[in-house]
């Protein structure tokens, strides 16, 4: 598998030479797309743009002809593709052809998820290379207080069973990362949430303050030393 061969390759280049020349217009295609599989979610996260404007926008999944339509133009020329935005990728029942016809054109395909939903043999099987876990508690009680509707036990089972079944199908991916979002109410559970991924076989653990864009009134910005954050906050 190589991510920057050919064409690939070719299009950098001239994206690249295209900025250094300050070009309006630029010689490349794009090299890295977002698409979002679905635009709802089964959880009601209090910040979510899919819960605050829920009504404003129509719900719905992308259509597996138009996201073949897409790569047939884009997917060449693709180096990275995340599959998610606002919504749960996992409630598009295409999502793992989505991810397999990706992979037919050497993408680095990511998926983010609260994993309250898919399927972890189809997971594994679709050839995913990077799983992100939005997990922001180490028990329930804290964790549901911004994953609204969320199950703890049954997200973390989920990735348990991912990580089983990579070691005995001998393959590394999909790359399990467990996401935390600070906020104050969970920053005294962010050490014992770090000790469950690593029992768990998580491959990396990122944490960082949640973004308070609106006032509620159980979501608060975390305060202290942890709101300092180089990398900015998280989504
Ligand atoms: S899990 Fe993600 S997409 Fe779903 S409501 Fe929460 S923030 Fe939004």
């Amino acid at each position: 598998m190589n991510f920057l061969a050919g064409k690939k390759l070719v299009n950098l280049v001239l994206v690249n030479v295209s900025r250094r020349l300050g070009l309006r217009r630029s010689l490349g295609r794009p090299f890295f797309m977002l698409i979002d599989p679905c635009n709802f979610c089964n959880l009601r996260c209090p910040l979510c743009i899919s819960v605050l404007e829920k009504g404003n926008f129509g719900e719905g999944f992308m259509p597996i002809a138009l996201y073949r339509e897409a790569l047939e133009y884009f997917g060449p020329y693709l180096t990275h593709l995340n599959l998610y935005n606002w919504g749960e990728p996992f409630l598009n029942k295409h999502i793992y052809e989505m991810i397999r016809l990706a992979k037919g054109y050497d993408i680095h395909v990511t998926i983010s998820s609260n994993l309250n939903a898919g399927e972890p043999a189809e997971i594994v099987d679709s050839g995913l290379d990077v799983l992100v876990c939005s997990l922001d508690g180490a028990t329930q009680a804290t964790y549901e207080k911004y994953r609204v509707k969320g199950n703890l036990e049954r997200a973390l089972a989920r990735a348990r069973q991912i990580v089983r079944l990579r070691k005995e199908k001998g393959v590394s991916k999909p790359l399990l990362i467990w996401q935390y979002l600070l906020f104050e109410h969970n920053k005294d559970e962010l050490e014992m949430a770090r000790g469950l991924a690593e029992q768990g076989g998580f491959d990396n653990f990122v944490s960082g303050p949640g973004h308070v864009w609106v006032e509620h009134p159980v979501i608060k910005p975390v305060s202290g030393e942890l709101s300092r954050n180089e990398k900015g906050s998280l989504q």
